[in-house]
């Protein structure tokens, strides 16, 4: 269990300094493990300004600044997963399901819509992010075996609409998307104060983290060598977060640590509903072994709808799932 890691891992010190140093960072985040509770950061960081009262998440709403998160500006010209994306010319009349699931995958044996999605919100505006026309568009693997360059930046990377005040996150524009109707769903389902604590993680923003933490055991006495060695072993190396494939988000609710997360209604919640809006939960319980990170119930990662129910019904991690896909 000591080679497991936390892919958010981050000391309360180092939080502050990011907050502080680098907007675009900050996560609130630490190990799950009990030895790692002296990182134990937690989202009530700003409940000091913002009581208990509800209102504290200050979400801005999609109504508040339309312009400054209008996807429509950067969908056309980016990634070429838009150019093959003909519901970008016509968002009005999109209709992904109907378009032509069968003749697209002959294999599977999956009927293209078996389930009830029973949104109590009305998320039709939303479906095409959720459902991505470009299906196998955000299948990215990212881990110690398939890290990203120090280069790798999306090109689609949007201001987060529904994100607590004073914070910058970003995510690809239709993971954005898709996070800003999971969060309205948990919401009309319970999960009142479901909010996004860290989302897309830049290469040097990891390095930051990374060298500070070898500095940290430098200065308890380790040697260089050995402070790398038991960095590496507890925090993310750099390129390795899959925070940097824009495609991540840390979810917590208002008030909960990473640590008191787990078990709770609204990670239940959002483990058994994530799917629907084209989300795994990246890190599962069972499947340490494989990912080689603790279980992160806070940690989602999208993937588009229809490899997120495939992969949700066939209970796999996201390793398991593409190696699946290669044999299959
Ligand atoms: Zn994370």
């Amino acid at each position: 269990m000591n080679t497991l890691k936390t892919t958010d891992k981050m000391t309360a010190a180092l939080s502050l300094l990011c907050a502080l140093a680098l907007t675009s960072c900050g996560a609130p985040e630490a190990r799950q493990t009990t030895a790692a509770d002296e990182t134990a950061v937690t989202v009530t960081e700003t409940v000091t300004e913002q009581p208990e009262t509800l209102p504290p998440l200050s979400i801005v709403s999609e109504t508040a600044e339309p312009e400054t998160t209008e996807p429509e500006t950067t969908e056309p010209e980016t990634t070429e997963s838009e150019t093959t994306d003909p519901e970008t010319t016509d968002p009005e009349t999109t209709e992904p399901e109907t378009t032509e699931p069968e003749t697209t995958e002959p294999e599977t044996t999956e009927p293209a819509a078996s389930y009830e999605l029973g949104f109590k919100e009305d998320l039709s505006e939303y479906e095409k992010y959720l459902d991505p026309e470009d299906r196998d568009g955000y299948l990215l693997l990212v881990n110690p075996e398939h890290p990203l360059g120090r280069d790798y930046k999306p090109s689609d990377l949007t201001l987060l609409t529904d994100r607590r005040e004073g914070r910058k996150d970003e995510l690809r524009l239709y993971a954005g998307k898709a996070l800003e109707a999971f969060l309205m769903e948990s919401r009309a389902n319970g999960c009142k104060r479901m909010t996004s604590v860290s989302a897309y993680r830049p290469y040097n923003t990891q390095e930051y983290i990374f060298d500070n933490e070898v500095k940290g055991y430098m200065e308890e006495g380790m040697t260089r060598e050995e402070a790398i060695k038991k960095a590496r072993s507890d925090t993310a190396y750099p390129g390795e977060s899959e925070h940097q494939s824009g495609l991540a988000v840390d979810v917590l609710d208002y008030g909960s640590t990473l640590s008191t997360f787990g078990g709770t209604f609204e990670a239940e919640w959002l483990a058994a509903n994530c799917w629907k809006f084209g989300f795994i939960l990246r890190y599962p319980e069972d499947k340490e072994s494989i990912t080689t990170y603790v279980y992160e119930p806070w940690h989602f990662r999208y993937v588009g709808r229809y490899h997120a129910k495939r992969i949700f019904d066939m209970h796999m991690c996201l390793e398991e799932y593409i190696e699946y896909l290669a044999n299959n």
